[in-house]
């Protein structure tokens, strides 16, 4: 696909992604959606409204009625796609820098678009050929109030209400100015939290800190949490479809480490858990441990969802799947990525032990990157061969889906070329750095040596 990526199409607000662009994107998706009516939804940027308002434009010019939802997390979005049964254009740029801007497709079903739905969009949009209607069957704009309230039910309606009020925790949370202000503190306030926040003021300029949530943009999250006493510190990205965690001492907590340690409290012998091929160590060991069956996909969360979908409809149970960036799915409760549900799994194991504890096991992992320059196609094309050659011969169970996965039981190694530099990135993980390394090396030298033959 040209247009829409693995996650929706993203770009500088006004320069790669402006109105007229938004507003075709539009004029394609309501050509190819059945339904009448179709919802608007937006997260904090600056740039929002006037996105927002050249989707409903392009949608209102299809014949379809705009129902304009406001700011909401892109799972609350989800939720009301869901309830309304009706389809949403999202604008939103989830964790990019404050410039940009994105739209995301969501059916009426409350999922992303599939791969397949995508790609009818996408040619309408590149043949531009919309079903534009007379003007007198052109449709109607309508504000939605109840967009975010109707969401913080759902969600609380769906987690162990009880579990988490009775173990009486103080939360920390850093909404990053995005979505989930609107959103998270009430709720964790009405699941019996005591809540104290930081950048929780909706703002499309995002003073206090860049919508990503890494370590680096997150300091001011641990020391809250230090300086409140607080039990656990959630982190949200612009539009609030992922959770990343402190624990009780302010210390960061990977990603990989909280999915897999909401996943051990979720995997049962016979179900299926659904990663991209960067998928650490941690969650398949705790695959291994709890006799559940690991499915990888290419990376993105589109990629994840659409196998979900297929496993699903093949009678297999995937009771959690994601990726270790905070961006976790429970499809027993939807479809979606959903940060503050996320989080309140996460509380719900908080009633046991602290937060490091719950992580404790699935701490300590090592991780090797190296990176290998080149400097035409051709080189490219015989170190991916090179790669290829060192898959079939290594004594590991390969996945090729997305460039060369090796797994050794204990340890992994990933060659897969950048899709933004000329280089291909090898990525090493076990227990002991010593033997992540020796992985890393082991690929990155065979990689190296096929170079030559270009
Ligand atoms: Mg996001």
């Amino acid at each position: 696909m040209k247009v829409f990526g693995s996650s929706g199409v993203r770009g500088v607000a006004n320069e790669e992604l402006t109105p007229g662009f938004v507003q075709r994107i539009a004029l394609a998706a309501g050509s190819v959606w059945g339904s009448d009516t179709v919802a608007v939804a937006r997260d904090t940027r600056a740039t929002g409204r006037m996105l927002a308002d050249a989707a409903a434009s392009g949608l209102a010019s299809v014949g379809k009625d705009v129902h304009r939802i406001g700011i909401v997390p892109t799972p609350g979005a989800q939720a009301y796609a869901e309830r309304a049964g009706v389809p949403v254009v999202m604008i939103t740029a989830s964790h990019n820098p404050p410039e940009y801007n994105g739209v995301k497709l969501i059916g009426a079903d409350g999922i992303e678009l599939t791969r397949n739905s995508l790609e009818r969009v996408e040619e309408r949009l590149l043949a531009e050929r919309f079903d534009t209607v007379p003007w007198n069957e052109t449709g109607e704009s309508r504000r939605v109030e109840n967009a975010r309230r109707a969401y913080v039910a759902e969600a609380l309606d769906a987690v162990d209400r009880e579990t988490i009020a009775a173990a009486d925790l103080t939360v920390a949370l850093d909404p990053g100015h995005g979505a989930g202000c609107l959103t998270s503190p009430e709720f964790f306030r009405e699941l019996g939290c005591a809540v104290v926040t930081v950048n929780a003021q909706p703002d499309g300029h995002f003073p206090g800190r860049d919508p990503e949530p890494v370590a680096a943009n997150l300091g001011d999250l641990g020391d809250l949490v230090r300086a409140s006493d607080a039990d656990v510190g959630i982190a949200h990205d612009g539009d609030a479809d992922r959770a990343i965690f402190y624990d009780e001492t302010g210390s960061y907590l990977e990603g990989d480490a909280t999915f897999a340690a909401l996943a051990a409290a979720e995997l049962t012998e016979s179900d299926i858990t659904v990663s991209a091929v960067n998928v650490s160590q941690r969650l398949v060991d705790v695959t291994e441990a709890t006799g559940a069956t690991l499915e990888l996909t290419p990376i993105g969360s589109t990629n994840i969802i659409t196998r979900i979908r297929e496993l699903e409809a093949e009678g297999a149970t995937v009771p959690i799947a994601g990726e270790g960036n905070g961006g976790v799915l429970f499809p027993r409760y939807r479809l979606a990525r959903d940060g503050a549900f996320t989080a309140a799994k996460f509380l719900e194991l908080l009633a046991e032990k602290p937060a490091s504890e719950v992580v404790a096991p699935y701490d300590g992992y090592a991780n090797v990157r190296e990176n290998i320059h080149y400097e035409t196609d051709a080189e490219r094309d015989a170190m991916l061969a090179a790669a290829e050659e060192y898959a079939q011969s290594a004594d590991a169970t390969p996945t090729t889906i997305d460039g060369y996965r090796l797994d050794y039981g204990d340890a992994w190694v990933l060659a897969r070329p950048s899709g933004t530099e000329p280089v291909i990135r090898v990525y090493a993980e076990a227990r002991e750095e010593t033997r992540a390394t020796e992985l890393a090396v082991g690929a990155t030298e065979a990689i190296r040596a096929g170079k030559k033959n270009a």
